[in-house]
């Protein structure tokens, strides 16, 4: 009796936590970590106090998991975290109930580069302290974690209204994504996937959703546009195939 009990839970235990984005999970990755990030923001006030928080953030990610991952530099126009007061135009996400999106985008093998694109109208990110949680997510995304089933995870699809701090969950979700990068970076491994998208033009993104704590209504919608963007990108995928088979 009791091993059936070690078995279900064992089970249970591995089937829910952190997961892999679909385009890690298919290959691509960083051919080298740490990676260059910087903020790219006009407004001098707002720069430095975006710069903090993400600091603040990659600070977090680095001393918990004791990696390095993203070294911020300050400069450079390639990976990037910007404030976007036209949202929904540039990324296509429900503006009120997405807070921010990370945009990966890959070449070959390899993530090319990253954008993270804050939403800049929405309520929830004039509060530094949401935003801070947010832009943590969103760092989250860049190593090619996805939304975690632990809801006090960092990397759970929906804001924490009150961040305690990273979940062992996600500290263990970005160590396994680095353990997986560096075996890849090791062995040259290459995706058959890999040059199916030459151009960076289709570049696989994921929005964090507001609290669920707001209104079911609105916390779903956030979820369906993210479900939508991904059936997007699959579809997209499906008719390059039968294109590529003509
Ligand atoms: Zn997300």
């Amino acid at each position: 009796m009791w091993l059936k009990w070690i078995i279900i839970f064992s089970l249970t235990s591995t089937a829910w936590g952190f997961r892999l984005t679909s385009d890690f999970t298919n290959g691509f990755y960083w051919s080298t970590l740490p990676i260059n990030i910087t903020v790219v923001e006009a407004d001098p006030a707002r720069k430095s106090m975006i710069e903090d928080l993400a600091k603040t953030a990659i600070d977090e990610w680095q001393t918990r998991s004791g990696l390095s991952l993203w070294d911020y530099t300050g400069s450079g126009t390639k990976n990037i975290i910007r404030w976007s007061t036209n949202f929904a135009n540039e990324t296509r996400m429900d503006p009120q109930s997405t807070l921010a999106v990370a945009i990966r985008y890959t070449k070959g093998p390899y993530f090319a580069r990253t954008e993270i694109v804050i939403n800049g109208g929405h309520i929830l990110n004039q509060d530094q302290a949401n935003l801070r949680t947010t832009l943590t997510h969103e760092l989250g995304h860049t190593m090619g974690l996805d939304h975690s089933d632990v809801g006090d995870a960092v990397m759970a699809p929906t804001l924490q209204a009150w961040y305690t701090g990273l979940h062992s969950d996600d500290v263990e979700g970005v160590q396994a994504a680095q353990a997986e990068m560096d075996h890849r970076q090791v062995t040259g491994y290459v995706s058959p996937l890999a040059y199916e998208n030459q151009e960076s033009g289709q570049p696989l993104s994921c929005g964090t959703v507001g609290p669920a704590s707001t209104t079911s209504a609105v916390s779903m919608n956030g979820l369906l546009s993210l479900v939508s963007g991904l059936l997007i990108s699959f579809v997209r995928k499906v008719m390059k195939w039968f294109k590529s088979r003509i």
